[in-house]
């Protein structure tokens, strides 16, 4: 059966945003595409066979499932980086799928390496470093060296070395950016003095690869720019990118009530005039914040229109008043792409106190997806 709700997604933008980020890269400056959560909620599966055919062969997600996911839908060609530490249970899975691995402490890597050994499989990893998160990563030269030493060289290979920045979007403190790359290299460059060799160093994501040029290296991973969106409103305008998704509904029902009438749940609506009330059959199991609960905003015929009331688990109302000639099947638009009337992502974040990230990880697996070029 096919819904009315769903969120459109154009693949000639994410054609056309690969473009404008290989534009900020020399040759020598690989992409590793990063579509942990559901490729940010678009669908993994199709945006990573989508930038297969653009040419991309390295992705990232955080969790060994989400790699061994791509891997059951056919991508068997491409690297698969996985972001998280693989818990001692799944190491062996992760191995049989030829996943790339980040390690950063010498328990991590005897466990790989002893795995390995017993598979008698090779094993590619990386080392994480970590500058300044406090997240995840070796937090000194010692720590790193301590890892290194702990693989078993026969069977695990060091592919790469890398960090993650915590301020790559701050335009005001580009020096945070630039202590905790400073950091990053002193280990490298110590570890390369050593005798290691790592083909891919990388560092940034993408406010860091559109802000800071110089410290693109080997690699930049790109997430949320690839999908349309700067990670914050002060970027935008930097890199020509463009929403690749849109959501879209239509109107489930819509009646005029008369002057103080409750709307929703909880009553926390009154209509102040006579009301035209359009609802959509969409709702927070979808995605829609609740918050957005008397103060989100959808587009119907080229007007922005208010939520009244609660946002409901499977629809929510909108005072149509304004709009002329409003009639069921009606497409209404919520985020996307402006260039179809779609509302600004970020606008819709400031109603509901949310993140852009987190509005576009949290469109449920209910919600259709569909791909046109
Ligand atoms: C999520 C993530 C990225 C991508 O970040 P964007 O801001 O979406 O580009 C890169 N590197 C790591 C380690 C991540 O966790």
């Amino acid at each position: 059966m096919k819904r009315e709700t769903y969120a459109e997604i154009n693949l000639s933008n994410l054609a056309h945003n690969i473009h404008s980020f290989k534009q900020l890269l020399s040759n020598d400056t690989a992409i590793t595409s990063v579509i942990k959560a559901n490729g940010y909620g678009h669908g993994a599966v199709t945006i990573a066979k989508t930038l297969t055919e653009l040419g991309i062969d390295r992705f990232a997600v955080a969790l060994g499932q989400e790699g061994i996911e791509l891997r059951e839908a056919g991508l068997t060609d491409s690297s698969i980086l996985i972001f998280t530490p693989i818990d001692e249970a799944n190491v062996a899975e992760a191995i049989r799928n030829q996943l790339t691995m980040t390690i950063f402490t010498p328990a991590q890597a005897a466990i790989l390496s002893q795995q390995a050994r017993e598979l008698q499989l090779p094993a590619t990893v990386h080392l994480k470093v970590d500058t300044g998160m406090a997240r995840l990563g070796a937090r000194s030269l010692e720590e790193a060296i301590a890892t290194l030493e702990a693989l078993d060289t026969e069977w695990i290979t060091v592919e790469g070395i890398y960090t993650h920045f915590a301020n790559g979007d701050d335009l005001d403190h580009p020096e945070y950016t630039h202590q905790q790359f400073n950091t990053f290299r002193d280990i490298f460059e110590a570890l390369e003095e050593q005798g290691y060799h790592f083909t891919f160093k990388h560092c940034c994501n993408s406010s860091a690869t559109i802000r800071f040029p110089d410290y693109h290296l080997d690699m930049v991973r790109i997430g949320l720019g690839m999908y349309g969106y700067n990670t914050d409103s002060s970027m935008d305008g930097l890199l020509d990118i463009r929403p690749i998704m849109t959501i879209k509904s239509h109107i489930a029902h819509v009646k005029t009530v008369p002057a103080d009438t409750p709307v929703s749940y909880g009553w926390s609506h009154y209509t102040k005039q006579p009301t035209k009330i359009a609802t959509l059959a969409l709702g927070y199991a979808d995605g829609v914040p609740r918050s957005l609960s008397n103060g989100g905003q959808f587009k119907i015929r080229d007007q922005i229109v208010p939520i009244i009331g609660r946002v409901c688990m499977d629809q929510l109302m909108l005072d149509v008043s304004e709009v002329e000639e409003v009639a069921v099947g009606d497409t209404v638009l919520w985020f996307g792409d402006e260039a179809i009337g779609g509302l600004n992502l970020e606008d819709t974040c400031i109603m509901s106190n949310h993140y852009h990230y987190e509005v576009l990880c949290n469109l449920n697996q209910r919600l259709p997806r569909i791909y046109h070029n």
